[in-house]
């Protein structure tokens, strides 16, 4: 039996060469015409070959959606309302972020360097009140076959406040799973009934675009007559854009259609402009007829969420160009700071912090309060406190260090270290830099087995999957008012268990959907 593979081995069924290749073809040809897609990696597709940047191909997937267990994805779902009123009343207590930031400051220039953004906004007056957010909280499940009771459930990877990605493309692959329920699987040597599968509902394309619908109908309504839009802050180049278009196509061809721009963060500055009014419109002039000039009511932000979008202090004057505007930002600076690995480490660690940082946000209501706490796993601080200097200690030991992640401040994949790894990177790092990571515990799902087609290779084996679900949120920064909560859809990865990250976009990961069992 492979590793990882289900004891009842019928799922996902052995497959012969002929039948994979079937499989293989339905997935190609049906992503292609349905946008699971992405841009091609540089190494296979090299600007020589493709220099008008036409090409497309498909996105990492799973060839079975994996078995996820019923309970835990209901359990994630239920809780994402509370999990956005949490980080809501987070990013509207700027007193709590300052006393994370305040921590972190001496030794982490790119969190410094947001924090003196708000700090200048703050100065001159927020003209802004509304905040959005489109989240992402991500889970593995736990499974502790010594305590039936509680178990299988989810634990919390991380909660994403900025950037939070793949709504556009996790749809499509539910879609792509639910079509290969009816054209492939039931005619494999060891079928799969059509009806055997429970395959649930995925909104994210469209909850997210409501979410940003909403912030801008909200905007437009104090801005009667003005040529409104919203703006998709990006990186460039892209090789995710598929998933961002889709969103983008959401928004531009509902009935009341809404003009969506993409704007290269290097281009903030020569595309837009602050007017010179006490409201500080955002504007944006449109590069290809400069005459025509939009008011930007929201910006989502695809880009900025770490250090390489800023190569300089022009990059930097650009975030400042935004957040002092009048546009809605999803997310704020203050907004980004709260979703801070530190945060989370904050407020799972309430041992240490008397009374707990949860209480601080959630005191009104106790049972989400004691919903959301299911899902933490241990995190630690790595400062000198006396739980920081523990959790050195366990770092550091080549034994136990070996259920552990190191987290540092940043996001987008790729910047973690993992279990033995840790005691030599923390001796190459000065230790006064120490305190601006978390300790983790690892979260060690179940095993599952299933098929990836990556570049259009298949590679088989035991998998970790990790399941994200979004929310959408808007709120008063002012009267603490939140305007808008909703549950917006979710997306699952799939990862090989040999793989300690699991980034799609990173190289590592693939898209999945969910069976539910
Ligand atoms: P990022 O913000 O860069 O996505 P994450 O905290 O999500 O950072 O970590 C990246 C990846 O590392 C996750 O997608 C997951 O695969 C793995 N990972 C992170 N924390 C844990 C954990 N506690 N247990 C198991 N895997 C983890
Ligand atoms: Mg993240
Ligand atoms: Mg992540």
């Amino acid at each position: 039996m492979a590793p990882g593979q289900a004891p009842d081995d019928s799922y996902p069924p052995a497959l012969t060469i002929a039948e994979s290749e079937q499989i293989l073809l339905t997935i190609k040809d049906w992503s292609i015409a349905h946008g699971l897609t992405v841009r091609p990696p540089l190494a296979l597709v090299s600007p020589e070959v493709d220099p008008h940047g036409v090409f497309a191909t498909t996105a990492p997937v799973t060839l079975f959606p994996s078995p996820f267990p019923r309970v835990c994805f209901d359990q994630a779902k239920s809780i994402q309302k509370a999990y956005n009123q949490l980080y809501a009343s987070i990013a509207q207590d700027e007193s709590f972020l300052e006393s994370i930031v305040q921590e972190i400051l001496a030794v982490d220039e790119f969190i410094a360097k947001l924090w003196q953004v708000h700090l200048k906004v703050k100065e001159e007056g927020y003209v802004q009140n509304l905040s959005l957010g489109l989240f992402r909280s991500d889970y593995m499940v736990h499974q502790d076959d010594d305590d039936p009771e509680t178990s299988p459930a989810i634990k919390q990877v991380e909660f994403n406040t900025i950037a939070s990605s793949f709504g556009g493309l996790s749809i499509k692959t539910s879609n792509l799973h639910k079509f290969l329920s009816i054209s492939d699987y039931p005619l494999l040597e060891k079928p799969i009934s059509t009806n055997a599968m429970d395959l649930p509902e995925n909104t994210s394309t469209q909850s997210l675009a409501t979410g940003l619908r909403f912030a801008f109908d909200t905007y437009t309504k104090s801005a009667p007559n003005r040529n409104c839009c919203i703006i998709f802050l990006v990186q460039d180049p892209e090789r995710n854009i598929f998933d961002q278009r889709h969103l983008e196509y959401e928004l531009r061809t509902h009935k009341t259609p809404v003009p969506v721009f993409r704007l290269p963060f290097a281009q903030i500055l020569s595309q837009t402009t602050v007017a010179s009014t006490p409201k500080r419109e955002l504007l944006y002039h449109l590069p290809s007829n400069p005459k025509q000039t939009f008011e930007v009511a929201v910006v989502y932000f695809r880009a900025g969420y770490g250090p390489q979008d800023y190569p300089d202090t022009t990059a930097w004057q650009a975030r400042l160009h935004i957040e002092r505007s009048n546009a809605i930002k999803c997310p704020t600076i203050l907004t980004q700071l709260a979703g801070a690995k530190k945060v989370q480490q904050v407020l799972a660690t309430p041992k240490s912090l008397e009374p707990s940082m949860l209480n601080r946000f959630m005191a009104a209501s106790p049972s989400d309060l004691e919903d959301i706490q299911k899902t933490f796993t241990n995190i630690f601080p790595f400062d000198s406190s006396p739980a920081g200097l523990d959790a050195r200690k366990l770092a550091l030991d080549p034994n136990r260090c070996k259920g552990y992640v190191l987290k540092p401040q940043r996001e987008g994949g790729g910047n973690n270290v993992y279990r033995t790894a840790i005691p030599t990177f923390l001796q190459s790092l000065p230790e006064t830099h120490w305190k601006s990571y978390i300790l983790m515990e690892i979260i060690t799902p179940p095993p599952v087995y299933n098929l990836i087609l990556r570049n259009g290779v298949i590679e088989r084996g035991g998998v970790i999957c990790e399941l994200g679900v979004y929310g959408a949120c808007v709120w008063d920064q002012k009267t603490k008012e939140v305007i808008y909560n909703e549950e917006a859809g979710y997306l699952l990865r799939t990862k090989g268990d040999k793989s300690e990250e699991g980034g799609v976009a990173a190289g590592f990961g693939a898209m999945d959907s969910c069976r539910l069992v």
